[in-house]
């Protein structure tokens, strides 16, 4: 007997050298929903935990049922391949009752708790893991009783002693850390898996890490601080991930594409979300670079690790590994959520129109994708909008609006704006953003934008050699003297802005053009296409139609040129 626990020692020994090459300088966990009706065999090497979903509250409430036990042994099995991964069952999920009967009483609480035990024993599991959807709240179509938070409690308690302290126990909570008194009972479970998802649906964000305007009930952070101010520590609480996405058809398994949606990244909120081509939330999700940020949230805030529904099939293959790289082979996270260079110096707003004519439409998605990749390393946030903000409050928020095709539609928006504009406000405008005719009824737009309504156009677009008419300028003064700028419609508008002493004309359409077009031809005539109106913090760029318009690197340059005086340059000259 001695001789075989020596044995026993010294190849626990060996085990934890040879283990120590593959595994784990880490000490986060990472725990697996595996369902019964899943059909792939879990890797065991990305997890340290499965929690097998599920077991039941049985119909006499003093024992628990488990789905699909030959799965369950399956994956008890895995252990051969991994003998640091943790089995549990979890007991309950959406939907599954029974829990309010029987914890209503002692003689059922311990017959379950005791039968808990022999499941553990049955299976060999490590532990239990309850999911009782909600103590208290019959929204899932189960029972419930005012009772149900103190005998939660018991339950826990009882189950710990059924258990003993060797076997795991842990909780599945609502997001808000609402009805589970923690206080009481947290001393009984060795971790607590928030259930930071579903807390939302379109047009609303279901696992946002922070809050912003595509986030309505809860986001991710919050859920984790409700769960430390509800009293659990850090160190027993685990954040929930989702491995799907949540949308207008319900559940996604596929996350990273979504036929005829755009997808787009949400600065504030640090998760990506798709819309449709009226620009509304069609579905929202994770991905390997939210993923990332949020496991380094948990590192950040000294958690015990990540938790995620579910395990999935080859689809989430990627968004699996990006959790097992960060939590638990210490790898760098691909996207940090704070690091030096990440300090955000500004906040901008872009507003397109995707109901435009489809050209203009066209330019407003490529000018998203160019200024998004400005923003790579979060050196400033940006929202995009549909429709400019009618509140003052909200665009004070920013420090520069960009408007491409589109312009305030309604009075109040357009109140808003020329309150914003007057107090200060920075405003890129892209071709139809000053397109005004005798039909737009705005006076102010004109005196803001220095000139008269739209006179003439040429038609179809095309390249145009254009003149930058000062070098003393921040956004002209790396430009050559004369450039091709790629194909495009071009406004000319009457009075012409360089008849206002206010304007400041950078660049025009060169003489030589002339005539320009060939269905639509302007065959003369001053034409300024950039310019500001010194009166306020703005600048116009009469590009903006078709697809050519980031095809040019000098046109780019006077671009990014344009971005950075409104929203830094201009501080920075002073
Ligand atoms: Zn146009």
């Amino acid at each position: 007997m001695k001789r075989k626990l020596q044995w026993v020692l010294s190849s626990l020994f060996l085990m934890l050298i040879v283990g120590n090459l593959t595994v784990l300088a880490n000490e986060y966990v990472v725990v697996a929903y595996v369902t019964s009706h899943s059909k792939t065999n879990p890797d065991p090497t990305v997890m340290t935990h499965i929690n097998y979903a599920f077991g039941h509250v049985n119909k006499s409430f003093n024992g628990v049922n488990v789905e699909n036990e030959p799965r369950l042994r399956q994956l008890v099995d895995l252990k051969k391949q991994n003998p640091r991964l943790k089995v549990l069952l979890s007991v309950g999920g959406w939907g599954s009752g029974r829990f309010s009967e029987m914890a209503a009483t002692d003689s059922t609480r311990l017959a379950f708790a005791k039968d808990c035990q022999r499941v553990v024993e049955q299976f060999r599991l490590d532990g239990i893991d309850i999911d009782w959807e909600y103590p208290t709240q019959s929204s899932a179509g189960i029972s419930s009783s005012r009772e149900d938070t103190r005998n939660f409690t018991l339950l826990m308690r009882d189950l710990r002693n059924a258990l003993g302290e060797s076997k795991l126990l842990t909780c599945a909570t609502v997001a808000s850390g609402e009805y589970i008194d923690f206080p009481s009972c947290i001393s009984y479970l060795d971790m607590v898996n928030v259930m930071s998802y579903d807390m939302g649906n379109p047009p609303y964000h279901h696992t946002a890490l922070y809050p912003s305007e595509i986030t309505k009930w809860m986001t991710t952070s919050e859920a984790i601080e409700a769960h430390l101010k509800a009293g659990v520590p850090h160190e027993k609480l685990v954040m929930g991930m989702p491995l799907y996405g949540r949308g207008v058809k319900g559940y996604y398994l596929q996350v990273d594409s979504l036929e005829g949606a755009t997808k787009l990244w949400h600065e504030q909120s640090m998760v990506p979300y798709f819309v449709d081509k009226d620009g509304n939330l069609e579905m929202s999700c994770d991905n390997e670079r939210s993923l990332g940020i949020k496991c380094q949230y948990i590192i950040d805030h000294q958690l015990l690790g990540g938790m995620y529904w579910e395990y999935g099939d080859e689809r989430q293959e990627k968004l699996r590994n990006t959790i097992c790289d960060v939590l638990l082979r210490g790898k760098p996270t691909p996207y940090p959520a704070d690091y030096a260079g990440n300090r955000v110096r500004f906040n901008a707003l872009f507003i397109w129109n995707p109901s435009a004519e489809s050209a203009h439409v066209e330019f407003d998605k490529q000018a998203l994708q160019f200024f998004h990749k400005l923003s790579y390393g979060d050196g400033f946030r940006y929202d995009t909008r549909t429709e400019c903000p009618s509140s003052l409050d909200t665009l004070k928020k920013y420090d520069v609006v960009v408007m491409l095709n589109t312009l305030p539609q309604s009075k109040q928006a357009r109140k808003a704006f020329e309150a914003y504009m007057e107090q200060g406000g920075g405003w890129i405008g892209f071709h139809g953003s000053a397109y005004n005719d005798k039909h737009t009824d705005w006076p102010w737009l004109n005196q803001f934008l220095g000139c008269g309504t739209f006179l003439c156009n040429n038609w179809p677009p095309q390249p145009a050699l254009v003149d930058v008419e000062t070098k003393h300028h921040p956004v002209t003064r790396n430009l050559p003297s004369q450039f091709v700028v790629p194909a495009s419609e071009f406004y000319q508008f009457s009075p012409s802005p360089r008849a206002n002493e206010n304007v400041e004309v950078l660049v025009s359409i060169s003489p030589k053009n002339y005539p320009l077009g060939i269905k639509d031809i302007v065959n003369f005539g001053d034409f300024p296409i950039v310019w500001t109106n010194k009166q306020y913090r703005m600048i116009y760029l009469n590009m903006g139609h078709g697809d050519d318009a980031f095809i040019d690197a000098t046109q780019n340059l006077l671009f990014t040129n344009a971005f950075r005086w409104i929203t830094l340059g201009q501080k920075e000259e002073k």
